[in-house]
């Protein structure tokens, strides 16, 4: 048998859908965000790049930086061990501090990425729940969706944003049985919103938990920074808020903040914490850097959402179907996948624009099979 050829038919089958993905090869220079060097096939060549999570450019603010390199200067490069063998640093500590304070919760655990905090989080949450019956909205990213999946539970899946549909749902299950409500707080393919409030209501009504994903919204809304819950009034009534180090901070890592025993019961039971190495003190120390600057700056939140609605503006004063949002995130449907496709390489090699096509799986197939959903986002500079 040659093994080669499954592989080789799995590639085959991507590019008969146009779904084949090709990364562009950058280097991000700091202190010139957004612009990088494109190692494009034909040489390097500047670009902009506007697709960037890194919202507020605080990858590369000299507080972040500067708290990064003395760091590693003092500790060393990696964290020399999982947090139960030796990998709990300092630097760790202090930043679990520092997320619990940001979303006003008694404690925090940190995670690999948010990818993990997801996956590992939801899971561990619902099974430690006897007989728990999970709710997710329809449109929640695949980390959640892989949390659901693994924590084996019977799951419950409400149309996106629909807080009729969450009730009917609710209410249809037996009310001594324990509810995890899990959901985002800020889309990021379509830049819309969840009714959080609303949806706390509802895990009143109905003695459910909730699970919020802050990952596009941390850094970004609320005072301080908080995000959505924070910035509606709901902080107080969410059970677990998750969110990324990863985006609005500029660094890498996820976390969960919640009640000291939630906390305490994901650090004594998720495989997907206690079984990997954790974070290196210098990242550590950035995250934190990014996040105590970010509590007090409004300054970065401001400018960026100014940006934000500038490019809608002039997006839709050229007659470009821009979807419209209440929220930084500037979707651009464009309908078709070659035209989606042909469009952001046109960008780039003619005007130095960087913009991802968004394709399926990520965003749905569209109603006539050919819908591909963009976002031209975050104009941040
Ligand atoms: C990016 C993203 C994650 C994963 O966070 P990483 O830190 O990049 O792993 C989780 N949830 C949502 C909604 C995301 O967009």
């Amino acid at each position: 048998m040659i093994y080669d050829h499954f592989f080789s038919a799995a590639l085959a089958r991507l590019h008969e859908e146009r779904r084949y993905r090709v990364f562009a090869d950058l280097e991000r220079i700091a202190g010139r965000f957004p612009h990088a060097i494109w190692h494009s096939p034909d040489g390097p060549r500047p670009v902009v790049i506007w697709c960037s999570n890194d919202y507020l450019g605080m990858g590369q603010h000299p507080k972040v930086i500067g708290a990064m390199v003395e760091t590693a200067t003092r500790m060393g490069a990696g964290a020399g061990g999982t947090r139960n063998i030796s990998g709990t640093n300092h630097p760790l500590v202090e930043l679990e501090r520092e997320l619990a304070d940001l979303h006003g919760k008694e404690a925090a655990l940190v995670f690999t990425s948010g990818y993990v905090s997801n996956e590992t989080g939801i899971a561990t949450i619902a099974k430690l729940l006897p007989n728990c019956v999970i709710f997710a909205d329809a449109l929640n990213h695949n980390s959640m969706i892989e949390g659901v999946r693994r924590a084996g539970v019977e799951k419950k899946i409400w149309c996106h944003n629909d807080v009729n549909h969450l009730e009917d749902l609710l209410a249809g299950a037996p009310p001594d049985r324990p509810k995890l409500i899990v959901f985002e707080a800020l889309y990021s393919m379509d830049g819309d919103v969840a009714p959080v409030n609303r949806i706390c209501d509802l895990a009143q009504r109905y003695g459910a938990m909730t699970y919020i994903d802050e990952v596009h919204s941390a850094g970004m809304y609320g005072p301080r920074g908080s995000g959505i819950a924070a910035r509606d009034g709901a902080l107080h009534r969410i059970d677990v808020v998750e969110g990324t180090l990863a985006k609005a901070f500029g660094c890498l890592g996820g976390y969960i903040a919640g009640s000291a025993d939630v906390i305490d019961a994901v650090r004594s039971y998720a495989p997907g914490f206690i079984f990997t190495t954790a974070l290196p003190p210098a990242i550590c120390a950035a995250a934190t850097a990014a996040i105590r600057h970010l509590k007090t700056s409004q300054w970065e939140r401001d400018r960026h959402q100014n940006r934000a609605a500038r490019v809608k503006a002039v997006l839709n004063a050229a007659g470009l179907p821009v979807m419209p949002s209440e929220t930084h995130i500037v979707p651009v449907m464009v309908g078709d996948p070659e035209k989606c496709k042909e469009a952001t390489d046109l960008l780039l090699a003619e005007y130095g624009i960087y913009v991802q096509p968004i394709n399926y799986p990520t965003v749905p197939r569209g109603p006539n099979g050919c819908a591909l959903r963009r976002r031209l986002i975050t104009i941040t500079c």
